[in-house]
């Protein structure tokens, strides 16, 4: 196999060939046919997030077929599409594996961060961290629904019932959320980098109801925000944008600083919450929803090999909707 490489923080990706790998018991091997890229892993390349795995083959949103099952696997068969998300294993005994909130596993594996992931032509993951995707869709356009999607539908089910909603950052996971949230008849509101004429005319072609810079403030007060863009300095200016009892959801895994702000801006019952990874429930419910929401992927495919391009040009922001690598 090969597989694009982090062999050290903050450093490029390296083409690497590997000796081929085999399933242990409760694992298959999948041949990659596409692995979405996603803002997670340039937190990875850039050593934002605590204890990785180095060196690493980074890439949480996998399809592929199943070519080898390991011994005691049930219920999926050689040749089989599946995705492979960001939450590669939990124990199944901490207090929240118990509570069904194994999101929050606290001895948890992670595609692309603590086990190896989809930069790669395969790769190894446990059979019950896999999610059957059926025959319908390319393999390009279904790799984004497996974080930016899933990650979406998470943070869109904790902004509750609100029907106009704001969504801070308008990449991969907003385009989708945009879309979910427009079928299920709320208003969306999409802010974006100050003066992003090129992104906010790509929201409005999603529905998105009104665009504008991430500084300015909606015309009517928000009931919800998703804020995706991993600046801490959007908390205070989604506040800003919610009406009282209204609340802000933070669904990204790592932000900057946030800044001081008035205790004015949480009063009134105003809500601060965040995310964090998701449970095997959640990709149930959202691939099986997904059809029938419309949702419908935009991406840019990049050659494996050019996977460093990839990460440049999301950290740039030079290309709208998501990103894929291809064999
Ligand atoms: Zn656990
Ligand atoms: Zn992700």
């Amino acid at each position: 196999m090969h597989a694009m490489v982090l062999n050290k923080l903050a450093a490029p990706l390296e083409w690497t060939e590997l000796a081929d790998r085999k399933p242990g018991p409760g694992q298959v091997r999948v041949n990659i046919a596409a692995c979405g890229v996603c803002r997670t892993d340039l937190h990875v390349v850039d050593g934002e997030l605590p204890n990785p795995k180095i060196p690493i083959i980074p890439g949480h949103e996998i399809v592929g077929r199943i070519d080898i099952i390991g011994p005691a696997v049930e219920g999926l068969t050689i040749g089989q599409r599946v995705g492979i998300p960001w939450l590669g294993q939990t124990c199944g005994v901490c207090a929240y594996c118990r509570m069904e909130r194994e999101n929050l596993c606290d001895d948890p594996i992670f595609t692309g961060f603590t086990r190896d992931g989809g930069f790669a032509s395969a790769t190894i993951a446990d059979a019950r961290f896999t999610f059957p995707l059926g025959e319908a869709g390319s393999d390009a356009a279904l790799a984004p629904l497996l974080c930016a999607g899933l990650i979406g539908w998470r943070a869109l089910s904790r902004a509750g019932e609100a029907r106009r909603l704001g969504l801070y950052g308008f990449g991969a996971a907003a385009h989708i959320v945009a879309q979910a949230a427009a079928w299920q008849g709320r208003t969306v509101f999409g802010f974006t980098r100050p003066g992003d004429a090129a992104t906010q005319s790509f929201a409005r072609s999603l529905g998105v109801a009104w665009v504008g810079g991430a500084d300015e403030m909606p015309p009517e007060p928000l009931d919800a925000a998703i804020i995706f863009a991993p600046s801490g300095a959007l908390i205070p200016a989604a506040l800003k944008a919610v009406r009282k009892g209204g609340r802000v959801v933070c669904a990204g895994i790592h932000m900057s600083d946030i800044p001081n702000f008035p205790y004015t801006l949480l009063w009134e019952e105003r809500e601060l919450v965040s995310v964090a990874n998701l449970t095997r429930q959640d990709g149930i419910d959202f691939l099986s929803a997904a059809p029938k929401l419309g949702i419908v992927t935009h991406t840019t495919t990049y050659p494996l090999r050019k996977a460093n391009e990839a990460l440049a040009d999301l950290r740039a922001g030079r290309f709208h909707g998501a990103a894929v690598l291809v064999p």
